[in-house]
């Protein structure tokens, strides 16, 4: 008989691929280190998710209700995989809850860590109370708070949201594109311009990555409906005069200095590796990609595969990567470890 498919990470990918599993008969174990499952978009609170326009509470708590709801499905919050030994069809895995679980093969949906924005000092976050973070934003919309200054709850007149925090950043190892991070704050700006009409949202970047068809219903959108600013900048600092928060840096279009006050600062942040990755390389044996993110077998062929043979790998665990992605990955992942763990079986029985 086909043991459970182990599945590690209970968010967008996670969840996906525990329901593609169930819906095809095939019993699941699902770890989630956090005593929540939902994954980034629950644990870290996010508004209305791109490109839907549905709250993520309501989006991903759907995919959440569905997994816990199914008797095929067997949940272990607030633990992780401590060891993982055997072979496709017969893996075997102790929880640091001190449990085992009997795997035919395993899927990481571990995802990813945001960027933390301590790591840019120059660029006021830790240091100015109202430089915040996309994050934080999120939470204040999703709360129902709506956005206020941290300092003293007022009502922000200016906002600027720097892009690119944490991403296509050599000088802090970190090139790659976080992807969404773009849309996200297009997004954000016109949730801001709803909120408070009065505001003016300011977008500072490098180059605009609005990709396929959000460019249109995002970067058009929020200039030519919510008037929000765009300047192409260099970002050298952000200090305060003591009344309002400085963005001092180069307008490369014009190729000018500039220096613009605001009431609040936002960082885009990106999408780190999770920082769990060197311990879930050495526990399942797997390889990581020179950034950090475990490596995928072949593009192509074997898309969910890993560098070990029956664990397979989905959404942000692999790279910066969108929640429709995730699902999809998950999904595909799911049908892989699925075959992986039935072929073995029947390979056992020949
Ligand atoms: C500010 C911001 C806003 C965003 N908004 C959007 C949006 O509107 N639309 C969109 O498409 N994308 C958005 N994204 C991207 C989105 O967050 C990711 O696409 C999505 O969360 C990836 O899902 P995942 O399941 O792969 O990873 P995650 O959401 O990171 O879930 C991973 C899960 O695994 C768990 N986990 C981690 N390590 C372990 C371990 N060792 N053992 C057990 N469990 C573990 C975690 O606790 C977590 O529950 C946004 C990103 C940011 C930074
Ligand atoms: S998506 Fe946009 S903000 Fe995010 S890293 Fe890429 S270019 Fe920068």
């Amino acid at each position: 008989m086909t043991r459970p498919v182990l599945v590690v990470g209970g968010g967008p990918a996670g969840l996906s691929a525990a329901h593609a599993l169930a819906s095809l008969g095939q019993s699941v174990v699902l770890v989630e280190k956090e005593n929540r499952l939902g994954g980034a978009p629950i644990l870290s609170g996010y508004a209305k998710l791109v490109p839907s326009g549905q709250w993520a509470k309501d989006a991903i708590g759907s995919m959440v209700t569905r997994v816990e709801t199914n008797k095929l499905i067997e949940i272990r919050k607030g633990t992780t995989v401590k060891t993982f030994d055997g072979k496709p069809g017969e893996f075997r895995a102790t929880l640091a809850n001190g449990t085992t679980v009997e795997a035919g093969s395993a899927i990481l949906c571990t995802g990813f860590t945001h960027f933390d924005s301590v790591n840019k000092p120059e660029w006021g976050f830790g240091t100015f109370p109202d430089v915040v973070t996309t994050t934080q934003v999120e939470q204040m919309i999703s709360s129902g708070k709506g956005v206020r200054c941290p300092s003293d709850s007022r009502k922000p007149e200016r906002v600027a949201i720097l892009l690119c925090v944490g991403s296509r950043d050599r000088q802090i190892g970190r090139e790659w594109c976080s992807k969404i991070c773009c849309t996200v704050s297009a997004n954000l700006a016109m949730e801001i311009r709803e909120e408070l009409p009065g505001c003016h949202v300011y977008i500072y970047y490098m180059d605009i990555r609005t990709f396929g068809l959000y460019e249109g219903d995002y970067y058009w959108r929020s200039q030519e409906e919510f008037k929000v600013k765009y300047i192409k900048a260099r970002i050298a600092e952000v200090t305060s005069n003591g009344e309002k928060l400085i963005v001092k840096g180069e307008d490369t279009l014009v190729k000018r200095p500039i220096t613009i006050p605001f009431d609040m600062v936002v960082h885009a942040i990106g999408m780190d590796p999770n920082v769990d990755n060197m311990l879930i390389s050495s526990v399942f044996d797997v390889k990581l990609q020179r950034h950090g993110h475990v490596e995928r077998a072949s593009t192509y062929s074997a898309m969910g595969g890993t560098s070990r043979a029956g664990v397979f790998v989905a959404g942000a665990a692999i790279g910066p990567e969108t929640i429709d992605d995730s699902i999809a990955q998950g999904q595909a992942a799911a049908l892989a470890a699925l075959g992986a763990a039935r072929s073995a079986v029947a390979a056992a029985a020949e």
